[in-house]
């Protein structure tokens, strides 16, 4: 495993953006580098989250599967996450937890950010993408199909990333967060959440280790950052 707080990038959002996610790394691999992380799968088929040695395939529709070994993972970011501060904390909304990283943990706006939270949340707005139509398509399309659910009064798991605004493209710039249930039945990428008395663990990661995929449809990318499609997609 590694060091504690380190992140490990399979890829770049950037080349997500632009279509890019035919083939990648394999989920062994993906959770020998940390215990929690999100990301998408083959084709973009779903949503990613891992945590404490297992890869959850969220899939459209609220379904949620365990995946295989042998797997790819086209885009994926994780941690060896150990707490460098824990609270009990109050989510009004997705914003409240920007204002909680910047007030329990030392100056980290140009620094990465992760953390988990787990509880029962009062609510959970959730999305899985649907999947490519066709190789290529660029996942800014993708969020035009996309399923999105509502959960009230649901346990289960936050697994969030925060990035610094100069890393947007190579992951998403800001808060990224996805969600599991306690009895591992629906999941999602976050949109909005809150809850109270939730447990909130959090630590600055200064160090990150990208691995970029070989293939020719990542060297035919443009990889040009798209900060608005970003946000339309995965904010
Ligand atoms: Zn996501």
């Amino acid at each position: 495993m590694e060091e504690p707080n380190h992140i490990y990038q399979f890829s770049l959002l950037n080349a997500l953006m632009d279509g890019v996610s035919a083939s990648g790394i394999p989920v062994s691999k993906f959770l020998s580098k940390g215990n929690q992380g999100l990301g998408t799968f083959v084709l973009m088929d779903g949503e990613l989250l891992s945590l404490d040695g297992v890869v959850y395939q969220l899939q459209s529709e609220g379904r949620v599967r365990e995946a295989g070994n042998d797997e790819q993972i086209p885009f994926g970011v994780t941690t060896n996450f150990v707490a460098e501060k824990t609270e009990t904390v109050k989510l009004e909304n997705k914003v409240a937890i920007d204002k909680i990283l910047d007030t329990n943990l030392p100056p980290s706006a140009n620094l990465f950010v992760t953390y988990r939270i787990t509880g029962t949340f009062t609510h959970i707005k959730a999305r899985t993408v649907k999947g490519q139509e066709y190789p290529g398509q660029p996942l800014s399309e993708l969020g035009d199909s996309q399923f999105v659910s509502t959960y009230d009064n649901i346990s289960g798991t936050v697994i969030g990333f925060r990035s610094p605004k100069a890393f947007q493209g190579l992951a998403v710039a800001g808060e990224h967060l996805h969600f599991i249930s306690e009895d591992r039945k629906v999941g999602g990428h976050v949109l909005e959440i809150s809850g109270e008395n939730l447990k909130m663990g959090m630590a600055r990661v200064k160090d990150v280790h990208v691995e970029l995929p070989t293939g020719k449809d990542f060297n035919e990318a443009t990889l040009v950052s798209d900060d608005a499609g970003i946000k339309k997609v995965e904010g």
